[in-house]
């Protein structure tokens, strides 16, 4: 059973619906028109509860099936990034310095199609709650969803999401079990030394040495301090000081991220992080600040809702197109949210050759459309089956 039939006839709206979003992205929490399209929508197709305003501009719609169940939640992510489009497509961003880069608005129109097979069919006990979410890219607009508590004031059981990822081949499903993307957060690290003349550095504490060994000592946390077989990232992308070669600079700046698929990790990273600038610092005659700022946690997919959704993902997208063991990326995703609260998985949905995520030149490929709408409903028909 691959695509749905009845899912295939509206490939084409899928696609109108899609482009429209893509001319008219929006970002962050600001996604009043894609939220008030969306609404339209589901309000053509008939769902049983729309509630609006939710974290701004987020949505939670309400399917009642036939008969007493529990709730799944299937969630899409509706914001674009502040990134100029490179190509002149016939639907191209009509807003100049945004576009839908990451294949959000594709995300939506998948749940859209999934509204309209679920609101048309209800072949399923219990309810559905489609999850429209504001901010995916760094605003944790699915954090806030949850932190205005749309997990209980719907019941929501179980939650389910996808990602497009061109490079993957076409109609390729896949997860795992377990981490499969990483806590992403950054760092700022400020540097106090002695400015003073560059002739005459014992009369200075140099900043530019104290951040050069800072960041040499900081390295040693991955390569030394982290078991082998686990897996993290630290970068430093920013050092800032000085203004001349005759000046030894008062004071430095650096900035970075740090990526990890554990809490334990992430917990000794920073402590070994503060003792390294603090003491280095200290060592070299100066002083020096860290300051941690925690972004999105690791994705963590639940066992058994995986295995579920794999399962699912098999019946859409054919044995052989489908992968439980995905490597995992240390790209991150507000979805980790979601799936702190409840249980639930996040599969990855190949589309094909064409740009990456987050390219100039990225265009969803609507093709797609039709397996993540299908996924989706079989998700639903498959988890809170009638009989
Ligand atoms: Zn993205
Ligand atoms: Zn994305």
């Amino acid at each position: 059973m691959p695509i749905i039939n009845r899912i295939a006839e509206f490939h084409d709206d899928m696609k109108t619906w899609r482009q429209h979003l893509h001319a008219n992205p929006e970002l962050g929490f600001d996604c009043f028109e894609t939220a008030a399209f969306v609404r339209q929508r589901l309000e053509e197709f008939g769902v049983d509860e729309i509630h609006d305003g939710i974290a701004q501009t987020g949505l939670v719609a309400i399917i009642n099936g036939q008969g007493e169940g529990p709730t799944i939640g299937l969630r899409a992510d509706m914001d674009a990034l502040p990134i100029q489009e490179a190509r002149d497509l016939p639907y191209k961003s009509k807003i100049d310095g945004k576009m839908h880069a990451c294949g959000h608005d594709g995300h939506t129109s998948m749940l859209l199609g999934a509204a309209r097979y679920l609101a048309e069919t209800r072949n399923f006990k219990g309810r559905v709650a489609l999850i429209f979410q504001p901010a995916e890219e760094g605003g944790a607009g699915g954090d806030a969803m949850c932190k205005e508590g749309i997990m209980e004031r719907f019941e929501v059981g179980q939650v389910y999401g996808i990602h497009n990822f061109p490079g993957m081949p076409f109609g390729f499903m896949g997860g795992r079990a377990g981490p499969l993307l990483a806590a992403a957060d950054e760092f700022q690290i400020n540097i106090t030394g002695q400015g003073g003349h560059a002739a005459m550095p014992n009369t200075t504490v140099d900043s530019v040495m104290i951040a050069v060994q800072i960041a040499q000592a900081l390295q040693t946390i991955v390569s030394r301090n982290l078991d082998p077989v686990d897996n993290a990232v630290l970068s430093i992308t920013r050092i800032e000081t000085g203004t001349s070669h005759n000046i030894v600079p008062a004071s430095a700046f650096m900035q970075g991220t740090v990526r990890t698929m554990k809490v334990e990790t992430r917990d000794m990273i920073v402590t070994r992080m503060r003792a390294i600038v603090e003491q280095v610092a200290a060592a070299l005659g100066g002083s020096a600040e860290l300051n941690y700022d925690y972004g999105y946690p690791a994705t963590v997919n639940h066992p058994r809702e995986t295995a579920f959704a794999l399962d699912v993902a098999r019946s859409v997208a054919g044995e052989a197109l489908v992968s439980d063991e995905v490597p995992p990326s240390m790209g991150a995703e507000d979805f980790a949210y979601m799936l702190e609260r409840r249980p639930g998985a996040y599969l990855c949905l190949g589309t094909g050759e064409g740009a990456g995520l987050h390219h100039p030149e990225f265009d969803f490929n609507d093709e797609a459309s039709p397996i993540g709408a299908s996924y989706f409903v079989k998700l639903v028909e498959t988890a809170q089956p009638l009989s």
